[in-house]
């Protein structure tokens, strides 16, 4: 790094497993690496308290304890790790233009590793059930409620395919959507139909999660005839929908119509020397240990593209 300048060779922005792993794969190819985290380093895992599914961990690892080893282990390598978010990025001319808590920061290469946020409904409520019951992730709570009832919220493809994926576990899944006919795909909506264990209810929203202290129900209201009805499950997952954290990079980078980075199987963008890894150019997966290995891909096309 020059000091006067503020120039990397890497600079990464985003602090989750994808923005971590693609720190530690390029500092230890030889670059000189910034690491900009934002105000609370460590991305979507931190509103977690068990992770069942990233591999290494016997027991549950706490999401803060994961990312707190991922940024130890970055920073012990010589990551530069930043508590800063980048406000502004000029990817028009190399090297390329950062701006992170007021200072002007240069790069050779940049990876975008700003991940993304699952949508919620916004009901206190359902605030006060998260990690208890209230889910956003099938893939990594739906194990939680082998041999129980659940139920989805939504009525797209992805709520449709959580749905499904839940009757590997559950005894029943409600497939709750808000509006007369779904959203998903008519081959899912077959599947879904199909599939004895799943009870779709359409013209539903939530509005209220009960509990003491962990999820018991939902109470459920008919937006035509306003009639409440309760449904007695122990879990509920949200599947409306994520939102790419992309506002830094719009008109910069192609995009696709939600708004993820359009980024190839190596992890580039459409601009040269600027990759992409994790959430942010993920639709399909999502999943802390996929964004790591996007993240791995990325520093080692970083690597190739310094030389
Ligand atoms: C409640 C919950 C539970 C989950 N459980 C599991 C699980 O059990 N197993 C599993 O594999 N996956 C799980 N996931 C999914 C997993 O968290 C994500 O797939 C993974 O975190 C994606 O990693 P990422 O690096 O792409 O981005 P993220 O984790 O989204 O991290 C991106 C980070 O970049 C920061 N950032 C954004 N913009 C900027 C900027 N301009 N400047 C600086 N920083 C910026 C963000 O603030 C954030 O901290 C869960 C997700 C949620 C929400």
């Amino acid at each position: 790094m020059n000091e006067q300048t503020n120039h990397y060779e890497i600079a990464i922005v985003g602090s989750g497993p994808a923005g971590f792993t693609a720190a530690i794969y390029a500092v230890r190819g030889g670059a000189s690496t910034v690491l900009f985290g934002g105000v609370a380093p460590g991305g979507q895992l931190l509103q977690t308290m068990e992770i069942e599914n990233y591999p290494g961990f016997v027991d549950p690892v706490v999401g803060a304890d994961l990312m707190m080893r991922m940024l130890k282990q970055a920073a012990r390598l010589g990551t530069r790790v930043l508590q800063e978010s980048v406000s502004e990025a000029d990817f028009s001319a190399s090297p390329f233009k950062l701006k992170a808590g007021g200072r002007d920061y240069t790069a050779d290469v940049v990876i975008l590793a700003t991940g993304a946020q699952a949508r919620w409904l916004g009901m206190p409520s359902e605030e006060k059930f998260k990690g208890k019951g209230v889910s956003g992730c099938a893939t990594c709570d739906g194990f939680f409620f082998r041999g129980r009832e659940v139920c989805v919220v939504g009525g797209g493809d992805s709520a449709a395919e959580d749905a499904l994926f839940l009757t590997k576990f559950a005894t029943k899944v409600y497939l709750v959507h808000r509006r007369d006919k779904l959203r998903a795909s008519f081959r899912l909506q077959e599947k879904l139909k199909a599939n004895p264990k799943i009870e779709l209810i359409y013209d539903h929203v939530p509005e209220e999660f009960i509990g003491e202290g962990k999820l018991t129900a939902v109470n459920l209201k008919n937006v035509k005839t306003g009639a409440v009805r309760r449904l007695e499950v122990p879990g509920a997952f949200i599947a409306i929908g994520h939102t790419p954290a992309t506002e830094l990079v719009k008109g910069k980078l192609a995009l696709d119509e939600s708004g993820y980075v359009l980024a190839n199987d190596k992890t580039e963008t459409s601009v040269p020397g600027v990759f992409a890894a994790g959430d942010v150019m993920d639709t399909r997966y999502k999943q802390a240990v996929v964004a790591a290995g996007a993240g791995c891909k990325a520093a080692l096309e970083a690597l190739e593209f310094l030389e």
